[in-house]
């Protein structure tokens, strides 16, 4: 399998276009033409991690958190990330990045700490907005179903738990061919009043481009009459944070000792009133924007990090705010990460190995 082809099947699965604006991911350093050998996931790019990846002859390391990030001026040994990047390069080792957009999907980084805290019924905390279009096409009654079918196998009319969702409704189309046209129907220069069907789909953004050829290839029109909305709807299938309930309530203290436990924390940093905690946001790493959005879901504890000075004082008498650490609450997307590698690999009937890297990159110790 070449690392081209594994970045369009993991793009499927963690869309770029979910990813915070300005966000640098995707293949960082590599050829897209390279025979991938063996994968190695972590949270970040360290000595630590390459050295790893050289001892298993990895050849394509994941990282959660982009590697390079702020523009270089150059690529020497005199900075860190020169470094890295000169030795990666030097070992012909690539680098994608899965950061924001790991963060927004179900299989990603806050539905893995929702599930280390035993939660249920997880939904997505703030879903994105501006991800969602209607496309609307006329078609003959004739080729209605062929068209439906078509965009539906590009992915559109798709919705958490159901699939093939349109909306059809009956009218008159009317057309004139002209000099040089080949209608479908009807004669060139003859206004033409043709039954057809308005079929609509909702479609996430960046499946359009293949739902509308799908369409067109379907379609018996030489032209073809249809136009795409953008919507402000939310989609819940992708956002930031989660939020779900205990599978039974349970005091302040028991529940600071279970977070601590689940997620190997060394220390937690908290506010909040000792109430029953039983509804529970999270947000891996820095979730600080999204507490007032946990509070009116009726959230009673949020588990996140990067909390500041402040943001415990205001939050002091509305809700338990757990800061958990950065690393704490991310590094339990590795194992999601490298299962949902490793099914892509096994239909690419790749024998490679997936590794998840044995040691810590967290850069934060506790005295
Ligand atoms: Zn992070």
């Amino acid at each position: 399998m070449k690392i081209a082809q594994f970045t369009t099947a993991f793009e499927a699965i963690a869309p770029p276009s979910i990813a915070w604006k300005g966000d640098n991911i995707g293949l960082l350093i590599g050829r897209p033409n390279q025979a991938i050998s063996n994968i190695l996931v972590a949270l970040d790019l360290t000595d630590e991690v390459i050295a790893e990846a050289v001892k298993k002859r990895v050849n394509l390391i994941v990282t959660h958190h982009p590697a390079l990030f702020h523009p270089l001026k150059s690529i020497t040994p005199s900075t860190q990330t020169g470094a890295m990047a000169l030795s990666l390069i030097e070992r012909n080792i690539a680098v994608y990045a899965a950061h924001t957009n790991l963060d927004s999907v179900k299989w990603g980084v806050n539905y893995s700490l929702a599930g280390s805290l035993g939660l249920r019924n997880v939904r997505i905390l703030s879903p994105i907005e501006g991800s969602l279009s209607s496309v609307t096409v006329f078609v003959p009654g004739t080729h209605a179903d062929a068209v439906a079918d078509a965009m539906h196998a590009a992915g559109a009319g798709m919705f958490e738990k159901y699939d093939t969702c349109s909306f059809r409704s009956e009218g008159v189309g009317t057309f004139r061919g002209g000099k040089g046209s080949d209608p479908f129907i009807g004669t060139i220069g003859n206004v033409e009043r043709v039954p057809e069907v308005r079929l609509e789909m909702l479609a996430e953004q960046w499946k359009l481009r293949g739902i509308v050829s799908a369409m067109l290839k379907a379609h018996p029109y030489e032209e073809v009459a249809y136009n795409i909305t953008p919507l402000s709807n939310r989609n819940t299938e992708y956002g930031l944070g989660a939020i779900g309930e205990l599978p039974k309530a349970m005091g302040r203290r028991s529940f600071l000792a279970m977070v601590k436990k689940q997620l190997r924390a060394k220390a937690l940093r908290y506010t909040g009133p000792d109430r029953t905690i039983r509804r529970v946001a999270v947000c891996g790493g820095s979730g600080s924007e999204f507490i007032r959005e946990a509070l009116a879901q009726g959230a009673d504890a949020m588990v996140t990090a990067d909390c500041k000075y402040h943001t415990f004082q205001e939050f002091e008498h509305s809700l338990l705010l757990v800061d958990a650490g950065h690393y704490e609450t991310e590094v339990g997307v590795l194992p999601a990460l490298a299962e949902a590698i490793g099914t892509i690999m096994s239909a690419a009937q790749h024998r490679g190995r997936i590794f998840i890297t044995q040691s810590s990159t967290n850069p934060v110790h506790i005295f």
